[in-house]
């Protein structure tokens, strides 16, 4: 995902890295962005590979980074299965 909108005037960005409006670099926004898909990127890998805990670690991180539908669904997602699998290890 490319930041489309400025982080500081939400002005509309055309993969610039400084704001032409504001002058603001958004360079530093758009690492934590791409450290918080790095994240998320790293929780569906732990997800696939049925570790629900690790996903739910990396899913916080990403979530905490860059708050965003995906991230908070994947959030409660790997929490939610995390729990299922508690659940049904006591079986
Ligand atoms: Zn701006």
């Amino acid at each position: 995902m490319i930041m489309e909108k400025c982080p500081h005037c939400r002005a509309r960005l055309k993969r610039q890295r400084t704001c032409p409006r504001c002058k603001t670099d958004s360079k530093l926004a758009l690492d934590i962005e791409t450290e918080a898909q790095t994240m998320a990127g790293q929780a569906v890998t732990s997800l696939a590979s049925g570790d629900a805990a690790t996903a739910a670690k990396y899913a916080e991180i990403s979530n905490k980074l860059h708050n965003t539908l995906f991230s908070r669904m994947l959030l409660e997602f790997s929490v939610n299965w995390g729990q299922s699998q508690l659940l049904s290890y006591k079986d």
